[in-house]
């Protein structure tokens, strides 16, 4: 029996950034450009930048669950689904140092 498990990996966070989908409460965008309005559930690339999307994440909730995980990797299973609150931690960390810089 298949089922979603969360799994622990590293990945360089500028990849990660530069080819994510971010999904919204209906549309999603582009973490690169901004763009906005795109259909997160067969969108391949950004139109405006043509960045290739390879992750998919949701702001709706900061701590997603499990079960949402699950319903958006059943929607678009040829993306990495990551959560967000790991992005923002990662980009919080980096304005800290910048601002000690
Ligand atoms: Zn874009």
């Amino acid at each position: 029996m298949n089922v979603s498990i969360r799994v622990v990996k590293e990945f360089d966070i500028e990849e990660v950034c530069s080819h994510l989908l971010v999904v919204g409460d209906l549309t999603g965008d582009c973490f690169s450009c901004k763009e906005l309005g795109l259909d997160y559930s067969t969108v391949k690339a950004c139109p405006k930048c043509k960045t290739e999307f390879r992750y998919i994440t949701s702001r709706r909730a900061p701590d997603f669950s499990l079960r949402n995980l699950s319903i958006l990797h059943k929607k678009r299973p040829d993306l990495v689904c990551i959560e967000f609150k790991d992005i923002k931690e990662h980009k919080n960390r980096e304005k800290a140092k910048d601002i000690f810089l």
